[in-house]
């Protein structure tokens, strides 16, 4: 595995000196030795395999592609892969995440109460598995929620084989999908309010991938309650995110404003 984490590497092992330095360099990242065993754990319980790659590494979380494990319970059948989501443990950068916490009455208690980085990042990384589950009831786009183990979220993997989706930024896209993936995604976003009451709050081309033709919504993690006090700050944000992007992409041919000549509503 990346980072020399879960399975061992020999040669590291015979060198005590490249041992402890990437042994630290774990413990400053993600995966710390309470998230091995979380890991082991996971695979012991027979949900996944192996990993395979590193897809992305973050400020927040780095997210792994695992192959499922073939002894896999039978509800877990249809997936022969997952996503891996670690989310790290420092505290460093999870102060900024305080204005999304405060005014969610969702966790209001067990977040502010805590003084324990582990615990914050585990109340955090059960924010996204609920938010996940809730997309998926509203019939929006995402990741499916398989399991979640304290700082670890294991869920469905986008992607073609072993290689992910490319996010919308990076999507080769023809010029005349535009239009239609704008409307999919209003549509999506206006499910996301309407029936799974959130405001995603960091939505960009970023956080959509681009899988089997359609846009799937991630990072779930600080999206909050319709009623937060913020939360039209937020979803202004992101519509201007949203938009700026299109309009950009298509050379100012689908925006808000564009769409409305188009169509005429
Ligand atoms: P971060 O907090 O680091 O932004 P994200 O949830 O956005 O975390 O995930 C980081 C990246 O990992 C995404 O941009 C995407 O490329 C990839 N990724 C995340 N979830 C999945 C998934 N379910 N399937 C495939 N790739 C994913
Ligand atoms: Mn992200």
């Amino acid at each position: 595995i990346v980072h020399g984490g879960v399975s061992s590497n020999p040669k590291a092992e015979n060198d005590k000196h490249v041992k402890d330095k990437s042994d630290r360099a774990t413990q400053e990242q993600v995966l710390d030795g309470r998230t091995r065993l979380v890991l082991a754990g996971l695979v012991n319980r027979d949900i996944i395999g192996p990993f395979t790659h590193c897809i992305s590494t973050g400020k927040e979380a780095n997210v792994y592609h695992a192959t499922a494990s073939p002894n896999r319970p039978l509800s877990l059948q249809q997936y022969s892969e997952f996503a891996v989501k670690i989310y790290r443990t420092s505290i460093l950068h999870f102060r900024a995440r305080q204005a999304y916490m405060e005014g969610e009455h969702r966790f209001q208690g067990e977040y502010t109460s805590s003084r324990n980085p582990r615990k914050m990042v585990r109340v955090w990384a059960e924010k996204e598995l609920r938010n996940l589950r809730r997309l998926e009831q509203g019939g929006v786009r995402g990741p499916k929620a398989i399991e979640l183990k304290e700082n670890v979220l294991v869920m469905e993997f986008l992607g073609d084989g072993d290689s992910a989706s490319p996010r919308l930024k990076d999507a080769p896209i023809e010029a005349d999908r535009l239009p239609d993936l704008y409307a999919e995604l209003l549509i999506a976003m206006r499910k996301m309010y309407q029936h799974c009451r959130l405001v995603h709050a960091d939505l960009s081309e970023y956080n959509i991938l681009y899988h089997q033709s359609h846009l799937y919504i991630i990072d779930v993690s600080q999206s909050v309650e319709h009623d937060h006090p913020r939360a039209f700050d937020f979803m202004r944000t992101d519509i201007r995110n949203v938009d700026d992007y299109f309009r950009r992409r298509s050379g100012g041919e689908v925006n808000t404003l564009g769409f409305r000549r188009t169509w005429d509503f």
